[in-house]
């Protein structure tokens, strides 16, 4: 398979382009097709396996070209650090770089205003760790019912912080209908009943 093989957006395909991928890795290859089709995706993969590309380009092109309104994100990335959820953002940058697609980084240890800024502004995507974005909502400053896709990355991570409550209530938190990409490296009993509880016929991806 080829980059070129997988329905991604030309906008999408000249960044990956730009960036030097030449093939998708396992875990993309598996996961484009059916998320790019709407589908709940259950990936199972490690860090260093393209993951973050396997969530994030799909994302892209289902956002398309809509707009975001003003403290509504339309999509919503969870990453259990802020390490994480900061090269997931790099990451967003690089695969979007020729969509007006707009995203805020939500993560602790950085003041509240700048972030509230672009929240009020209406950002497409936003990344954030669990608690962060909970604070957000818990202020009055953010609403999830205009989420058509959310992300899960490095749920077993998740698990082992002790944020599973946090992202249960985040789950509740959105419409339904959303798309769910869901990743975790093992599948702990813990994060199965989470996905048997918030995916809805997932394509499961194992790398
Ligand atoms: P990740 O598992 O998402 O943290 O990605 C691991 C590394 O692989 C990152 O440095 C990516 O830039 C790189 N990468 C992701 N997808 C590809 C690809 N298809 N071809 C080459 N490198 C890639």
């Amino acid at each position: 398979t080829k980059f070129s093989d997988l329905d991604l957006s030309p906008k999408v395909l000249k960044a990956i382009e730009e960036v030097g991928y030449d093939t998708p890795t396992p875990i993309q290859a598996g996961a484009i097709p059916p998320a790019l089709l709407g589908r709940d995706v259950l990936g199972i993969a490690q860090t260093g396996t393209g993951k973050t590309a396997s969530f994030t380009l799909p994302m892209i092109c289902n956002l398309g070209r809509g707009r975001a309104r003003a403290r509504m994100p339309r999509s919503l990335v969870l990453a259990p650090t802020r390490e994480l959820a900061a090269q997931v953002a790099e990451n967003f940058d690089l695969y979007a770089k020729h969509t007006k697609l707009t995203k805020a980084l939500l993560i602790g240890g950085v003041s509240f205003g700048e972030q509230d800024k672009l929240i009020d502004r209406g950002v497409d995507v936003l990344i954030a760790t669990p608690g962060r974005l909970l604070d957000h909502f818990e202020r009055g400053k953010l609403i999830l019912s205009d989420v058509k896709i959310m992300v899960v990355d490095e749920a077993d991570r998740m698990l082992d912080m002790g944020f599973i409550p946090d992202i249960e209530r985040i789950f509740g938190l959105t419409p339904f209908t959303r798309q769910t990409l869901f990743f975790s490296a093992t599948m702990a009993p813990e994060i199965e009943r989470i996905t048997n509880m918030f995916l809805s016929n997932p394509e499961r991806i194992e790398v």
